[in-house]
């Protein structure tokens, strides 16, 4: 039995146990001070009422066909009836959690994180940062966002709101349908952008509450050691990854609704991401 606000205090207890845990599994490379991170706001990150004139999509349509982090498909669909033959449509699922736009919980990278279904719905309708980066991973595709790249938001927009989210717009999203959304080399090593470890306890020392990149992984393609992952997600915050259509909203104003499955255990699962503008 739990009490109002107790579950956000089991959450908030979690996350940092769930901290020092995926910190203590990293790479000494991957370990950047952690001074800075701070609890995310109680109750929520909106001081005032939200308005909005538009709702926009964030999620791609899902099919077999849409690519993987690991290569291969990730989603089977069976039909059990159909109208012709039943009357009724009805289909079942073979997914792979980590498929299509989809969420990252802090289960997915610690021990004990909250799942899918103990994450506070707080922390998941949220103002929404969306840090611009498209030359830069244009030029370079291994390009990680850097407290730089905060900075620079921060000085055009003022100060990131407490509870919100960041999104990377690496514009990798002109790329599905290609191989250069996963744009593997030979050995197979990825290239496409993400989330520099170093950023990490940047975001987390001003409260954002989960990051969104519009590419296969939160961590770059590059990556061997999933150090933001383990950091970010081991933290008690979120990720939601392949995410759609982040050209089309503001650098700041927007608000991010992740519905997020609510699936007992589960590290993530495709989500139905919408930003409110
Ligand atoms: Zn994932």
């Amino acid at each position: 039995m739990c009490v109002p606000g107790c579950q956000e205090v089991v959450a908030r207890r979690l996350s940092r146990r769930g901290l020092f845990r995926g910190v203590a599994g990293m790479s000494a490379a991957g370990v950047a001070s952690l001074a800075g991170f701070s609890a995310l706001p109680a109750g929520g990150a909106f001081a005032a009422p939200v308005s909005f004139s538009k709702v926009v999509d964030l999620t791609h349509v899902l099919d077999p066909s849409f690519p993987t982090y690991f290569g291969k498909p990730q989603l089977e669909i069976r039909q059990l009836f159909s109208f012709d033959k039943d009357g009724f449509n009805l289909n079942e699922w073979v997914v792979n959690e980590h498929t299509g736009t989809h969420l990252d919980t802090p289960f997915h990278f610690s021990k004990d994180g909250p799942s899918a279904d103990a994450l506070p719905i707080e922390t998941l309708v949220v103002p929404l940062a969306v840090i611009y980066v498209r030359e830069k991973a244009a030029a370079d595709p291994d390009y990680r966002i850097t407290a730089a790249d905060i900075a620079t938001w921060e000085a055009a927009n003022g100060s990131l709101p407490p509870g919100a989210a960041v999104a990377l717009n690496s514009g990798w999203e002109a790329h599905l349908g290609t191989d250069k959304f996963r744009n593997a080399d030979a050995s197979g090593t990825m290239h496409f952008p993400g989330f520099h470890v170093d950023v990490a306890p940047v975001l987390a020392g001003k409260g954002v509450a989960g990051v969104v990149v519009d590419t296969l992984s939160l961590d770059y393609g590059a990556s061997k050691d999933f150090s933001f992952h383990y950091k970010w997600l081991g933290s008690g915050r979120w990720g939601v990854e392949a995410a759609a259509n982040l050209s089309v909203l503001p650098a700041k104003g927007a608000t991010l609704v992740v519905g997020g499955p609510k699936i007992k255990g589960a590290s993530g699962g495709p989500s139905r991401v919408l930003a409110l503008v």
